[in-house]
């Protein structure tokens, strides 16, 4: 149950639509946000299950192609990761050596 849910709210909604569901008429079982996120009796409605299904994958659906838009706006030239890089190469392997070997060649 979404948080600000209290247990009355679907057995409430459902008494008010009729137990019917508000897109096809069928016998509801499920309570739907209108628009996600608003908990107000008016931004809520029965639904059956199959009516609440698709309405909620459509919504994951936009919810994606959202993402991805915003992806395209910021992906490229941040997407550098380094792959190309070999195994280890971020190790700092070459601590341990320090610039007095190019100190002693000099004197040479
Ligand atoms: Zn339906």
């Amino acid at each position: 149950m979404p948080p600000g849910w209290s247990s009355s709210t679907v057995p409430r909604i459902l008494a008010r639509d009729g137990y019917r569901c508000q897109q096809c008429g069928a016998p509801a079982a499920e309570v739907d946000h209108v628009v996600r996120g608003i908990e107000d009796d008016s931004n809520l409605r029965a639904l059956c299950v199959p009516c609440h299904r698709d309405k909620t994958q459509a919504e994951a659906a936009a919810a994606r192609k959202a993402r991805r838009a915003e992806g395209v706006r910021h992906g490229p030239g941040m997407t550098f990761s380094g792959t190309n890089m070999p195994p280890g190469a971020l190790l700092p392997a070459q601590g341990s050596r320090q610039p007095q070997n190019c100190s002693q060649s000099l004197q040479e």
